[in-house]
C-alpha cells in the first residue's frame, strides 16, 4: 500500500479552493473500485476474445465479426450493468456542484460520471459511451437495453430502422479514430483551465496523454492522482500516490474543513 502524504493532499484542497476553472481528467483508475471489469486482467474479456478480430475495419466488413462483437458487448453489459458511481466519482461530482468544474475529460466508456451527477454536457468522452448505441450512418440513437434483450434472446441485431445503417455501441473500436469534436473540446479545456487534476490514468495513451502537457504550458497547474508512476509525473505540479476514492474523499474532507 502506498502511503499518502497528508501534506500532499492539503496542498490540493488548498489549490482547488484558488481554482475558477478546474478541469478533471479521469482513465480506468477511478473506475476500479466500482468494480468496472478490466478486460486485460486474468479472467477478463480479452482471454475470450481477440482484440484485433473486434477491429472497426472487420466490424464494418465481415458479418462474421459483427456476431462476434455483439457477442463481446453482450458480456461487457452483463458484467457492467449493475455498476454504480464510486466515491471519486462522487467526489468529481461534488466539485462540480461546488463551482469548481468547468469539464471532466475521461477516457472510460462507463458513463460513471454522469451517473454520479456531473452534468453530461461537462463530460467530454475521448473514447465514447458504452450506453449509447448508434447507426454508424445516420447517427440515430437506440436504447441499449431493447438491443442486449434481443442478444440475450439470441436474436441478431438488425439494421438502422431510418437508413439501413449498422449499429454499433458508440465506443472508439480499435482502428477506429477518436471523436474529433470531443477531443478539440477536450484541449480547449485544457487550454484555459486554472488547475488540471488527473485521477487514475496512466498517461501512456496519445493523444489524450498530450492534454496535461498542454494544460501546464498554457499556465495551468497539475495534479496527478494514481496508483503507479505516470510518464508525465516529471512536469506535474503535484503527484500523489494512492487509489483514487481514498485520495478523493481525503481531499473533500480537507476541503470541508478549510471553508468550514
Ligand atoms: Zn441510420
Amino acid at each position: 500500500m502506498t502511503a499518502m502524504n497528508e501534506e500532499q493532499l492539503k496542498i490540493c484542497a488548498r489549490w482547488i479552493n484558488e481554482s475558477r476553472k478546474g478541469v478533471v481528467f479521469t482513465g480506468a483508475g477511478i473506475s476500479t473500485e466500482s468494480g468496472i471489469p478490466d478486460f486485460r486482467s486474468p479472467g477478463g474479456l480479452w482471454e475470450r476474445f481477440d482484440p484485433s478480430e473486434l477491429s472497426f475495419q472487420n466490424f464494418q466488413s465481415s458479418p462474421r465479426s459483427r456476431r462476434l462483437y455483439w457477442e463481446f458487448y453482450r458480456e461487457n453489459w452483463r458484467l457492467s450493468k449493475d455498476v454504480k458511481p464510486n466515491r471519486a466519482h462522487l467526489a468529481v461530482a461534488d466539485l462540480e456542484k461546488r463551482g469548481k468544474l468547468i469539464a471532466v475529460i475521461t477516457q472510460n466508456i462507463d458513463g460513471l460520471h454522469q451517473a454520479a451527477g456531473n452534468t453530461a454536457e461537462k463530460v467530454f468522452e475521448l473514447h465514447g459511451n458504452m450506453w449509447e448505441v448508434r447507426c454508424l450512418s445516420c447517427n440515430a440513437l437506440y436504447p441499449w437495453e431493447e438491443i442486449f434483450n434481443d442478444l440475450e434472446k439470441g436474436k441478431e441485431v438488425e439494421k438502422c430502422g431510418h437508413c439501413g445503417g449498422l449499429l454499433k455501441p458508440a465506443t472508439v473500436s480499435f482502428g477506429q479514430s477518436l471523436p474529433v469534436q470531443t477531443l478539440r473540446d477536450a484541449q480547449e479545456y485544457c487550454k484555459i483551465c486554472d488547475l488540471l487534476i488527473c485521477i487514475g490514468s496512466s498517461l501512456v495513451v496519445y493523444p489524450a496523454a498530450g492534454l496535461p502537457e498542454l494544460a501546464k504550458s498554457s499556465g495551468a497547474r497539475l495534479v496527478i492522482i494514481n496508483r503507479e508512476n505516470t510518464p508525465v509525473d516529471r512536469v506535474a505540479d503535484l503527484v500523489i500516490r494512492g487509489e483514487a476514492g481514498k485520495v478523493m474523499s481525503k481531499i473533500l474532507r480537507l476541503l470541508d474543513a478549510e471553508n468550514g
